[in-house]
């Protein structure tokens, strides 16, 4: 396949094609699909999850200090392992560097991130250097993997659909950046630095609460969608619920293309019997994090948006990273 079809055809395609083809087997609890592998090592699960952030694609060097860069990266790859309930436990990074990089700029952004990882109780046991024409991390998580195995793949007809957050603010912080438009210091910080749900996620999942959960990195419809394929079910997403904050209301109005199709926001999205929501608000309460019920899981095999009784049809519904 030429890699121009390749792009055209659309990551999560290309993605479904290339895993169905990947063999597996014993010690394999969670394959290709969800947002980390759950593996069985001996008596114990293990989930393994890889992400990475390549300037010019991901970042810009101007748009965050090398630290952050470090702990950014971080998050983005533990946001996975937030999403099934797992607490990070050991940590590899390979970084490929620029020549031009002085040795004392890589040091800050592998302190960011080891300081990062230890503050989630995890370690960075390895990694590996390579020559590269931009700079680019690719963090991998290993975590230990909750008793209860809640992935993408249980939501149910009649059950409720709720998000933790506020969506939007990341990526309307890149569209301002990249336009060279000044953009609001909460935004720029909401960018630098996806929120850590780790806890919530482990709670949600000890506690037996929702039945599938994601974390939302290619937009809020994209990723329901995500949860909608490997359930086998639809949804009905209610878009004038959807969490934002002030400073995105005051930038944007009541446009709602950023929160609903940006990505890069980072927060927990699942589903969950309506029996046990006032479970799931008191342990969002007890965290500090905000919870917002957007809609409701249905029949059928789409993610439906509504807007003031009709149907809401965006363009793009998330970041396609091989789309164009
Ligand atoms: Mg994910």
């Amino acid at each position: 396949m030429s890699s121009r079809s390749r792009h055209k055809e659309g990551e999560f395609t290309f993605l479904r094609k290339l895993l169905a083809r990947v063999p597996t087997g014993r010690g394999v609890v969670v394959g290709p699909g969800h947002d980390a592998a759950r593996v069985r090592a001996g008596a114990k699960d293990w989930l393994l999850t890889v992400d990475s952030q390549v300037e010019g694609v991901h970042f810009q060097r101007a748009w965050l200090s090398l630290s952050a860069l470090g702990r950014r990266s971080f998050r983005v790859a533990a946001s996975d392992i937030a999403a099934m309930g797992g607490r990070a436990r050991f940590v590899l990074v390979d970084c490929g560097v620029p020549e031009r990089l002085p040795l004392a700029s890589l040091q800050r952004i592998e302190l960011g991130l080891v300081e990062e990882a230890q503050a989630w109780g995890a370690w960075v046991v390895g990694g590996n250097l390579h020559r590269s024409v931009e700079l680019a991390l690719s963090v991998t998580v290993v975590a230990e993997a909750p008793r209860r195995r809640v992935d993408r793949g249980a939501a149910r007809p009649g059950e409720l659909v709720a998000v933790t957050g506020n969506f939007g603010d990341a990526a309307l912080c890149v569209h301002l950046l990249r336009s060279r438009r000044p953009c609001p210091p909460g935004l720029l910080r909401r960018w630098q630095m996806p929120p850590r749900l780790d806890r919530l996620g482990r709670m949600l999942v000890e506690g037996g609460l929702p039945s599938a959960m994601i974390d939302v990195s290619d937009g809020l419809v994209q990723d329901l969608q995500h949860v909608c394929e490997v359930s086998g079910v639809g949804a009905e997403l209610n878009a004038a619920s959807v969490p934002r904050s002030q400073a995105y209301r005051r930038l944007v109005g009541d446009d709602l293309t950023f929160a609903l199709s940006g990505g890069e926001d980072y927060e927990l999205l699942f589903t969950v019997p309506a029996k046990r929501l006032e479970a799931v608000r008191q342990l969002a309460r007890r965290e500090g994090v905000a919870l917002t019920v957007i809609g409701r899981v249905v029949r059928g095999h789409r993610v439906v948006v509504e807007q003031q009784g009709r149907e809401l049809h965006l363009q793009r519904f998330g970041f396609d990273h091989f789309a164009g």
